[in-house]
């Protein structure tokens, strides 16, 4: 079995305790690799030396345009890797290898546009109210991050995170999810060919409680950046807001997919279709409520079970395959459970609702892609974030009622309107309580177009422009530029 180790000061080695625990393939079933078992002296060492690295050396000295020059080589270092990297999500996390190749050409995106925009960050000059002074703003990376990840996306979800921090000139400490924490440690090899210094990019693996929460209330670490589960980021929001630290959070969602009477209706099967079973429902931004008018309720869950049956489950290796094994056994037995609770609730499964047991399914994690109808939005199925191939269908009478239902949630990640009526998708688009709202589409996202929650979904935002402020704090520099006179008892 491969055997890897931390990534600690540009150097691989072993945790402190000598420990490791075992990874999962979720098609075979079978432990595949060993990953160190970090702890609470691992995170120290990791944080010293990204400390270290921040405020002395190499890359403190870089300068910005110099530093955008390293993201560029990262990206294309990554895109030289992109098929290795991508095959050790697959064996490690089971989403689709089709999926996964897509992905990995695209995360190099993301470093040549920080890169890009590492050298065009500015400060102002300030039309200061008071004679005899010069003022200007500067702004500085905010300090060593910690990056805690989950394991639905790694090595995209790590991206977003750490190209804009490293444009902004922080260094970083991450902590993947234990379920997959492999692609982040191959990937952390690339730093040194890159010509990242030494203590730029750190990793510990481990659990939450032994790697995470020491990470978050190290004194050294200025700032999270978190992905995960609401309850997770509760826990870290509440113990940073004690320790007055910055935080990002990428919580969860349970988004609206709003189909009108009027909407393209072949479209609005695919944006369905990929909204909840791409990834095999085990996205955040997943459009788990499916929201159809009345008057085409029937004929579109019709159209979609038309689609949706045909759906091949397998080896996520194969290109044929369109819905690979849940990642892990605990989510598989979630999701199991959220079937059974929406049949109780009366619910009516009109596809799927079971594990997926063929022989196509090997020893993995599958369960069959489920379409629920029935639905209200009271019940729980409609209510809370199930990470799985599972589709509640809603009725909605009219925009108001749409309205009603697709906010009628605590999260806010994304929402979709499918209609030809622009003044409509105007109108939802304006009303629709999202971080994304998307007009004909589902699941479109960019290195470009800030991305983040409402409500329950989140805090900050990642991606675009804007997403690297997340990692700056601002310096006013006043220069008095005359004699200071007066009273020096007195403030002025
Ligand atoms: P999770 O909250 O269980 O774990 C996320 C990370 O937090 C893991 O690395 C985990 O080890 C760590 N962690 C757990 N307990 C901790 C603690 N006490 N202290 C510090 N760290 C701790 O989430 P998950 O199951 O890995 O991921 C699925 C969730 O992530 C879903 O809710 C999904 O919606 C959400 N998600 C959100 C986005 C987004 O951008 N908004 C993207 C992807 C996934």
């Amino acid at each position: 079995m491969k055997r890897y180790q931390l990534c600690i000061a540009g150097q691989a080695r072993d945790s402190r305790a000598g420990a490791w625990f075992e990874t999962q393939n979720p098609f075979t079933g079978e432990s595949w690799a060993e990953i160190p078992r970090g702890n609470a002296q691992d995170v120290d060492m990791a944080v010293q030396a990204a400390h270290q690295a921040l405020t002395s050396g190499p890359w403190a000295d870089l300068t910005h345009t110099q530093r955008g020059a390293l993201l560029r080589k990262l990206g294309d270092l990554i895109a030289r890797d992109a098929a290795r990297l991508a095959a050790t999500e697959v064996r490690d996390n089971g989403k689709l290898l089709a999926e996964m190749q897509g992905q990995l050409n695209y995360i190099p995106q993301w470093f040549y546009y920080y890169g890009g925009l590492a050298d065009k960050v500015q400060g102002s000059t300030l039309p200061l109210d008071k004679k005899g002074y010069f003022a200007f703003t500067r702004h500085e990376p905010v300090g060593v991050v910690a990056a805690i990840t989950p394991w639905n996306s790694p090595l995209l979800l790590l991206a977003w995170k750490i190209a804009p921090a490293l444009a902004a000139g922080c260094t970083i400490v991450v902590k993947p999810s234990e379920f997959t924490s492999a692609s982040t440690l191959e990937f952390a090899q690339l730093f040194e060919e890159a010509g990242f210094p030494p203590g730029v990019f750190n990793v510990v693996t481990g659990f939450g409680a032994e790697v995470g929460m020491p990470l978050v209330e190290h004194p050294l670490v200025a700032k999270i950046s978190f992905t995960g589960s609401d309850a997770t980021g509760r826990l870290i929001n509440e113990k940073a807001a004690r320790l007055l630290k910055h935080t990002t959070m990428e919580l969860g969602g349970k988004s609206p997919n709003v189909v009108f009477e009027d909407a393209d209706l072949e479209q609005a099967v695919f944006g369905a279709i990929s909204g909840v079973f791409a990834a095999t429902g085990q996205t955040c931004i997943a459009g788990s409520r499916l929201l159809v008018q009345d008057s085409i309720h029937d004929a579109f869950v019709e159209k979609l079970l038309a689609v949706a049956r045909c759906a091949r489950m397998g080896d996520p290796m194969h290109p044929d395959t369109q819905v690979g094994p849940v990642t892990t056994p605990a989510q598989y037995q979630k999701v199991l459970e959220y079937i059974d609770i929406a049949r109780a609730e009366g619910a009516t499964a009109v596809l799927g609702g079971g594990k997926g047991t063929g022989a196509e399914c090997g020893n993995g994690w599958f369960v069959q892609p489920t379409i629920f109808t029935g639905v209200t939005n009271g019940m729980r199925i409609a209510q809370e974030e199930v990470f799985g191939p599972v589709l509640s269908v809603i009725r909605f009478q009219d925009e108001e009622d749409a309205l009603r239902i697709a906010n009628g949630v605590r999260f806010g990640l994304a929402a979709a309107v499918w209609t030809k009526d622009i003044g409509r998708a105007i109108r939802m688009s304006e009303k629709l309580q999202a971080g994304t709202v998307w007009v004909n589409t589902y699941r479109a996202v960019s290195f470009m177009a800030p991305f983040g929650g409402y409500k329950d979904s989140g805090i900050g935002r990642e991606n675009g422009m804007d997403a690297i402020r997340e990692y700056l704090q601002t310096k006013a520099v006043w220069i008095n530029s005359g004699a200071v006179t007066g009273n020096p008892f007195v403030l002025r």
